[in-house]
């Protein structure tokens, strides 16, 4: 590995570094617990100076840049990042734990597609025209950038869950102030450094790291933000939207998950296994959309855990900047002790431990624990009710289609599913009854800048990705032309 390119230890606001009026904190590596660096701290009247800086540039260059030029602008970001691809990866392994596997062929890949797709909207953004009544000759509407939209983003994804936000926004001519989890700034703040030295005017993206009680609150109470699009947990969008009602602004809100993974006795039970696998232990069970409570029809359940016990049992964690490590560091050591709580719950309220369920160090150092399964789980446990949010699945047998949809349905969540098997015809009337924003056919955890992604029930609402999302970053202006 080279060596790191870190961010200063400063804010990144119309266009330059400043300095924090809130001092700095440290980012650590989970990994080898090391501090990484200084990372300045956004207060609120910082907060205030950026939704200033964004305002300007509406009212200034950015403001005026045609859509073509906004889309060509886009693509030229996304170059830039690409060119920097190794580095961008690096620290946001880093900065998270996660396999630097993961960061430079899925991260910021995802990143750059993100900027790409949304490039190729900037000139395609239209309204309609209208036959009206009236002494009218006739109506039309024009979408219209809604002003200054505040990002705020959690830490298990950094610079996809940035650019689902950013790259849409833009592209309508919105101006962003983003605030990043605080224990994953780093990539955010780089990007904001690319994104302005690749030609974006100053003012059009600031970037402002701090405590979500503090600078975050300030920016969904700020009365010149017209838009929070917030993805976290479903604690802090609760409040949150209760927050921006003061404000009537406009939110979106992408928030946690329990997925059902839903597996029957006549799907291709190898495939069922790896996709299992891969929906609960990609991205260290990190995952929005992890497919958490896996329910397997009761003849095939035996064999299918003998089978993804097996495959998990080789899965090691590893450090994270290695190339074959699949498996890295929980994001921080209070993250690790939760996920490891409700390992105990589970024990506590009879389920049993099939695999996993410790604290695990590489070279003595991290926050890393074991791939965790645990069976005997019932759906009504806290296990299979709450988001673990690391990797920790537990499995649940099931009797015929009717009883799965119910369990699976019988959660506060609706993010995503997946269903296994080889009869088409089930598995369309399956997905059409699951209650959730994405639902996969024999596959899990694929994701594309084209295909709309967000929840149903708690989970939130707004789309963020393909067309759904430019509603989320314009508003309509319907114009009458008189006669
Ligand atoms: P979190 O809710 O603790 O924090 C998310 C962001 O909100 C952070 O930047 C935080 O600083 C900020 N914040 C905290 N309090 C705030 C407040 N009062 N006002 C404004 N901002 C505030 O979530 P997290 O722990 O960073 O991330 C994990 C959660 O995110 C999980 O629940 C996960 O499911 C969810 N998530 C959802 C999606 C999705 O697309 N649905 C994707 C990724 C993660």
């Amino acid at each position: 590995m080279t060596e790191l390119v870190l961010p200063p230890a400063k804010l990144f606001i119309g266009g330059e570094w400043v300095e924090a009026k809130g001092g700095t904190f440290a980012s650590e590596n989970p990994a080898t617990e090391e501090t990484l660096c200084e990372v300045g701290a956004a207060s609120a009247a910082d907060a205030d100076d950026a939704v200033v800086s964004a305002q300007a540039a509406l009212a200034g260059d950015w403001g005026k840049m045609s859509p073509r030029e906004r889309g060509k602008l886009l693509w030229r970001i996304a170059d830039a990042l690409e060119a920097r691809t190794e580095e961008f990866a690096q620290v946001e392994t880093a900065d998270n734990g996660k396999p630097i596997f993961e960061s430079k062929y899925v991260d910021v890949p995802a990143a750059i597609d993100a900027l790409r797709y949304f490039a190729g909207w900037a000139d395609k953004i239209h309204g309609d025209t209208f036959a009206v009544q009236g002494p009218f000759s006739m109506a039309y509407t024009l979408r219209e950038p809604m002003g200054v939209v505040a990002a705020i983003t959690p830490w298990n994804f950094p610079i996809i869950q940035a650019m689902w936000k950013i790259a849409p926004a833009l592209a309508c001519g919105n101006a962003v102030v983003l605030k990043p989890a605080s224990n994953t700034p780093l990539t955010a703040l780089k990007f904001a450094e690319l994104a302005f030295e690749a030609g974006l005017p100053a003012g059009a993206l600031n970037v402002v790291p701090g405590r979500g009680s503090e600078v975050g609150q300030r920016l969904v109470e700020h009365p010149d933000i017209a838009k929070i699009s917030f993805t976290g947990s479903t604690e802090v969008g609760r409040g949150l939207m209760k927050d921006a009602a003061d404000t009537v602004k406009r939110v979106t809100l992408e928030l946690g998950g329990k997925s059902p993974n839903i597996v029957f006795a006549d799907a291709d039970l190898d495939a069922a296994v790896k996709g299992a696998y891969n929906g609960i232990f990609y991205g260290k069970g990190e995952v929005c959309a992890a497919g958490s409570r896996l329910f397997v029809e009761k003849s095939a359940h035996d064999e299918l855990l003998e089978k993804l016990v097996e495959r998990t049992s080789r899965l090691e964690p590893g450090d994270p900047q290695h190339p074959k490590t699949r498996l890295g560091a929980l994001v921080s050591k209070s993250q690790r002790e939760s996920v490891l709580g409700y390992v105990d719950v589970g024990r506590k309220e009879g389920a049993e431990v099939a695999l996993g369920g410790k604290p695990r160090d590489v070279d003595g150092k991290g926050y890393f624990m074991e791939p965790t399964i645990l069976t005997g789980v019932d759906n009504q446990m806290r296990v299979a009710q709450e988001e673990i949010f690391g990797p920790v699945l537990v499995t649940i047998p099931f009797e015929d289609p009717d009883e799965v949809v119910t369990l699976a349905n019988n959660s506060i969540f609706g993010l995503a599913a997946g269903v296994w098997t080889r009869d088409i015809g089930k598995a369309h009337a399956v997905a059409a009854k699951i209650k959730a924003g994405t639902v996969w056919i024999n596959q899990y955890n694929w994701y594309d800048s084209g295909a709309p992604f967000g929840g149903y029930k708690q989970s939130g609402f707004g789309r963020e990705l393909g067309s759904a999302a430019l509603d989320s970053y314009t508003e309509t202006k319907t114009v009458w032309v008189g006669k």
